[in-house]
């Protein structure tokens, strides 16, 4: 059951409330690049990130911001893009003010918005901006960039508590209280509590648990949830789920994004991919069929199994575009790829669709199940090009077409 939040809309996007939990990316290109951003943003999107963020850096990022919508209007991509400021957004919103005006949302890290009076200064002026246009901001706390004037201020106090908190209790209250107090303020300078949105990320697994939990009690804006700086590969996939999955378990997070470091050349699509199979394992929400594979062992014969479980995932995955236009429900259909006797049959009995390869010293071919029922055995060559072509008939004869 998720917490209940208010409801933001970012562009055409619902963010909390009763909306499912909506999947975020970032780019990696330089704004300034209208066409490589909007291509990369275009590629997020299709791959299923249903907001965006760019980094909004210098004038010439301002500038192309107003370009890249223009360019993704003209590739028919109606993509919510988020614009990410730091140190200088009060002056770049207000000299390129076409800026503030194409984006949907506003990023802004209260630890980054200026120091001392400036910082008060600066951060009414972003809200100013975000009122002006009636733009959602998200308050994004970042461990790595923590108000400092905050953290020695909750410093003093609790040296003064009979029994204060250590580093950690600190650095976590330190976090929640900073997004907390930035919203407060957001709101007196008159930004609707249904336009702010709070995140508060950090790279450690327990202290983000730790701090959404507390900030979920203490606030009923919509969460952002992402561990920062999660790494690269297994690694960065690992522990982002570790720490997402007990928060959204708990009802906790509204929209998310998996923030991995790419191998150099890599996809950034990898981010957008894994945000999804997180919350379509955990079933929250599907977006593709899911493949069942076992993990193969010595009952398998061959690489014949994994070529055939790689190839069908990766087959879905590039037949969904179209079959989600035409066919209702198709995101929830499950698919089998197993490689012996033993689980083979009970798996593929469980799956809309399976198939089960032949072990050790069984007879070379595949019975096929459909519904729970076997309807064919595959032999050959071409055992997986006939399965896909089973897949596509299953998907035509089973799903609705919209109409
Ligand atoms: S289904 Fe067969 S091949 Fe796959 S892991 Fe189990 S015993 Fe091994």
């Amino acid at each position: 059951m998720r917490r209940a939040t208010r409801r933001v809309m970012v562009g055409n996007v619902g963010v909390g409330g009763t909306a499912p939990v909506v999947i975020q990316s970032m780019t990696n290109t330089d704004t300034a690049d209208v066409f490589g951003t909007a291509q990369q943003v275009a590629e997020l999107y299709r791959a299923g990130s249903e907001i965006v963020r760019i980094t909004v850096n210098t004038r010439e990022a301002a500038a192309a911001v107003p370009k890249i919508k223009e360019r993704l209007a003209q590739l028919n991509l109606d993509v919510p893009l988020v614009g990410d400021f730091h140190f200088n957004g009060h002056k770049l919103l207000t000299e390129v003010p076409e800026c503030a005006a194409a984006l949907d949302k506003l990023r802004i890290n209260p630890g980054n918005v200026g120091k001392g009076a400036r910082r008060d200064e600066q951060f009414a002026s972003l809200i100013e901006i975000a009122c002006k246009y009636q733009k959602p901001v998200r308050i994004g706390v970042n461990w790595g960039s923590l108000d400092q004037s905050l953290l020695a201020r909750l410093m003093d106090e609790n040296a003064k508590r009979a029994e204060p908190k250590d580093a950690t209790g600190l650095m976590r209250e330190a976090m929640v209280t900073s997004a907390l107090e930035s919203a407060a303020q957001a709101e007196s300078l008159g930004l609707p509590g249904d336009a702010i949105i709070l995140s508060c990320k950090v790279s450690g697994v327990q202290d983000l648990i730790a701090i959404y939990r507390d900030l979920s009690v203490r606030s009923d804006y919509p969460l952002h949830l992402g561990l920062t700086e999660a790494g690269m590969g297994s690694k960065g996939i690992v522990a982002s789920t570790a720490a997402l999955a007990v928060l959204l378990q708990e009802g906790i997070g509204d929209t998310i994004r998996i923030s991995l470091t790419p191998e150099p050349g890599g996809d950034r699509t990898r981010e957008v991919v894994v945000a999804q199979e997180i919350l379509q394992t955990m079933g929250l929400r599907a977006f593709v069929p899911m493949v069942v594979a076992c993990p193969g062992c010595g009952r398998t014969t061959s690489t014949v199994f994994q070529e055939l479980a790689q190839d069908i995932q990766t087959y879905v995955r590039a037949r969904m575009p179209e079959w989600q236009l035409r066919h209702q429900g198709v995101e929830n259909m499950t698919l089998a790829v197993m490689g012996c006797v033993v689980n083979g049959p009970g798996e593929s009995k469980h799956a809309n669709l399976g198939i089960s390869l032949p072990g050790t010293g069984e007879e070379p071919v595949a019975p096929v199940y459909a519904d729970g029922e076997r309807i064919t055995t595959l032999r050959g060559e071409n055992i997986a090009a006939e399965f896909r072509n089973m897949i596509d008939a299953y998907v035509e004869k089973t799903y609705a077409k919209y109409s």
